[in-house]
């Protein structure tokens, strides 16, 4: 258990500035993702932590304790990988053992530990087994006990469920939180996936080319997305973007190419006192209720293409010269080229700066 304090960590690998300015503080006990695209530096911000990468700037601390000059091996860190990294000649048994051999752990301790993680994890019928006799999901599992079968400080987790199937994964996702339940211990976790970083976090760090570009609960991240990135990276499908302008024929509205969307004093007045006319309207699928020709709504648009997926329907439809998408129900049945209706709850929308992409509203 420990407070993990990063402060303006950068992490340069020649050229490439793999992590630019950091400032994180991560709560003892605190779920913690980061959550970011491919080379967006998380591997990276994790082996800074472990000490198997050096940063140029800035320092780590745990607890009140400066980490920078202790070892990897004397940080008292927990490290799942992706790839697992089991011995594999090994079995289950003597791979969830390593890591209590290593500091010469009298037998019997090292048994009763083995046996109640392996128990925790639903692991404890295979302990004979070598790893390449198991599934994915039951390797993941014997590297999630190894990491548990010490108590360490952190827990670091490298998108270790990536390599499984999406039911395991899910499935994964509930022992996970059970797991931090249990262990009460701080996680540091890495995804490139806005799902399991909604549903395992209590915070999410975003981080895109190497900075930080939003830090806050689940709730948050999705709710109130700091800027365009943020807002597109969480959330699917993907927010709609429309770049459109603030007029005024007696009613305040947004409008661009064939579409003008009257909006409450309150919004024009985030835009004017943005000193904008110009803004970038951002609409999540679910804030646009999607009706057929003739029934009362604020928009006129034609239906372009649709997805099923079952427990929903994605409409793609086509609004002036734009294309937006909207969730309906799964009962909403329309084809293409069907003229419609949209409504858009006003209160949900959000708008950002069309240079710098920050939120203004
Ligand atoms: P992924 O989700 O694909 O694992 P990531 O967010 O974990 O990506 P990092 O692996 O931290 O990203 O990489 C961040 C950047 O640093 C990338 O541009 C990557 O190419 C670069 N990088 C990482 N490790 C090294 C290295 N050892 N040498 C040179 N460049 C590196």
């Amino acid at each position: 258990m420990a407070r993990v304090t990063i402060n303006d960590m950068t992490k340069k690998f020649g050229r490439v500035t793999a992590v630019d300015g950091m400032s994180l503080d991560i709560a003892d006990r605190e779920f913690m993702v980061l959550l970011g695209p491919s080379g967006a530096g998380k591997t990276t911000t994790l082996r800074c932590v472990a000490g198997l990468e050096t940063p140029e700037e800035g320092n780590i601390r745990f607890d009140d304790e400066s980490i920078d000059k202790v070892s990897p091996a004397l940080r008292d860190v927990a490290f799942v990988f992706q790839s697992y990294a089991l011995y594999p000649r090994k079995s289950v048994y003597e791979n969830i053992a390593s890591p209590l051999m290593a500091r010469k752990v009298s037998k019997d301790e090292i048994d009763r530990k083995v046996r109640e993680v392996a128990q925790k994890l639903h692991i404890e019928s295979k302990l004979e087994r070598k790893p390449a006799q198991l599934s994915g999901g039951e390797q993941q599992r014997v590297a999630l006990c190894r990491a548990m079968v010490r108590q360490p400080r952190v827990f670091l987790m490298d998108e270790p469920l990536t390599n499984l199937d999406f039911k395991l994964r899910v499935e994964m996702r509930t022992e996970l939180k059970h797991l931090h339940a249990d262990l009460d211990t701080t996680f540091f976790y890495v995804t490139n996936d806005q799902l399991e970083a909604l549903s395992l976090a209590d915070r999410i760090a975003v981080l895109n080319n190497g900075l930080l570009q939003q830090v806050d609960t689940p709730e948050n991240v999705y709710e109130h997305p700091a800027n365009r990135f943020v807002a597109s990276f969480i959330g699917s499908p993907t927010m709609n973007f429309l770049d459109c302008a603030l007029t005024n024929d007696g009613t305040p509205a947004l409008a661009a190419d064939g579409w003008s969307l009257t909006i409450p004093d309150n919004v024009r007045d985030a835009i004017k006192g943005a000193e904008l006319d110009r803004v970038v309207l951002g609409v999540r699928s679910e804030d646009i209720a999607l009706r057929p020709q003739g029934s009362s709504g604020d928009l006129d648009a034609e239906v372009f293409s649709v997805e099923p997926l079952g427990d929903r329907n994605i409409y793609d439809v086509q609004l002036g010269s734009s294309y937006i998408r909207v969730k309906t129900a799964p009962t909403v049945m329309l084809d293409i080229g069907d003229r419609v209706r949209l409504n858009v709850d006003r209160a949900r929308i959000h708008l950002f700066h069309p240079k710098t992409d920050r939120a203004i509203m």
